[in-house]
């Protein structure tokens, strides 16, 4: 087994450790094959449960129909079985044997469901804004009052009403205040093509399937704001806990993609390179440590536990 090494002025990874027995989760897109920032992702999430006690599920996050594919799909599978990442719960042979709740494009009835409660209640509208006229960040509220017509899209959005700021203590970045109103305004919730967007099957999906902690990159500290409070509209009392973590980034600064082609764990297994060393590799990207020796699967815990 191999001690992670950490330099002397690498602070703490987390202010706060989580509470034993959560729940987190492991939640690709099959938009492109895994690449080294999933990789990164996976050794926090898998790296967490070990050291503190906690059950990974796997979530296929394909609600995107336009963009997901099935052989994406497949190899993101079969990565996870290559690296030994074993998720509790639902296993990659029940996703390949079928349908399961944790794949969201098998989930349109909880989603109709739970829109249909909201809708209900006076919370949610037709828009027929195109992203164009929308602009960015925040969505102006042009389709709030219009009456447009349900029939003539499937577009829906959740109506955020002014209130406090959301409040949140992030386990690695400490105390955030976010303003989804701010930041967003009323939220997409089905777009023009009928798809669920990520913000609203994520939330219904922690919600539904018990994820009482959240561990993701940087990249999306910005959602959890709105996320929370779409939560709570949908009934959820108590808020998860959230790690966000450093993200991978080229020398150069530039984020990582899928369009990155050396850093593709297809392509690294196909070059040679053990699990392990993928693993080693993901873990000192990912802030963990200062060297990328190999790493087994079984010893992620030892990444938090010996700092
Ligand atoms: N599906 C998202 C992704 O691939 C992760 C969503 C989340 O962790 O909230 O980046």
């Amino acid at each position: 087994m191999h001690a992670p090494h950490r330099s002397a002025t690498t602070r703490p990874l987390l202010r706060r450790t989580p509470v034993a027995g959560f729940t987190t989760r492991f939640a690709p897109a099959p938009t492109g094959h895994l690449h080294l920032g999933h990789a990164v992702n996976a050794v926090w999430v898998w790296g967490l449960a070990q050291a503190y006690g906690g059950r990974v599920l796997l979530r296929i996050e394909d609600h995107d129909r336009g963009r997901c594919r099935p052989d994406y799909e497949a190899s993101i599978l079969d990565d996870l079985d290559w690296l030994s990442l074993v998720p509790d719960g639902v296993r990659t042979t029940d996703f390949r044997r079928g349908p399961t709740a944790q794949r969201q494009s098998d989930g349109g009835t909880r989603y109709t469901a739970a829109l249909e409660a909201l809708t209900a209640r006076g919370l949610v509208y037709a828009c027929r804004c195109s992203r164009a006229e929308v602009g960015q960040p925040q969505y102006p509220g042009t389709c709030r009052h219009a009456a447009i017509d349900p029939a003539s899209t499937p577009a829906r959005r959740v109506r955020f009403a002014p209130e406090a700021p959301e409040r949140f203590e992030d386990l690695r970045l400490g105390a955030q205040s976010q303003d989804p109103v701010q930041q967003c305004g009323d939220l997409l919730v089905r777009d023009r093509a009928g798809n669920w967007t990520y913000q609203f099957a994520v939330v219904l999906d922690d919600l539904e399937q018990g994820v009482d902690l959240i561990i993701r990159g940087e990249d999306l500290l910005d959602s959890t704001g709105r996320q929370f409070r779409l939560a709570r509209l949908l009934g959820r009392g108590t808020m998860p806990s959230v790690v966000h973590h450093p993200l991978v980034a080229h020398p150069d600064g530039r984020k990582l993609s899928k369009s990155s082609g050396d850093t593709g764990l297809r392509e690294l297994r196909a070059q040679g390179v053990p699990a392990a060393a993928v693993l080693g590799r993901a873990a000192m990207l990912g802030g963990l440590r200062d060297d990328s020796a190999p790493l087994d699967a079984r010893d992620l815990g030892t990444l938090f536990r010996d700092g």
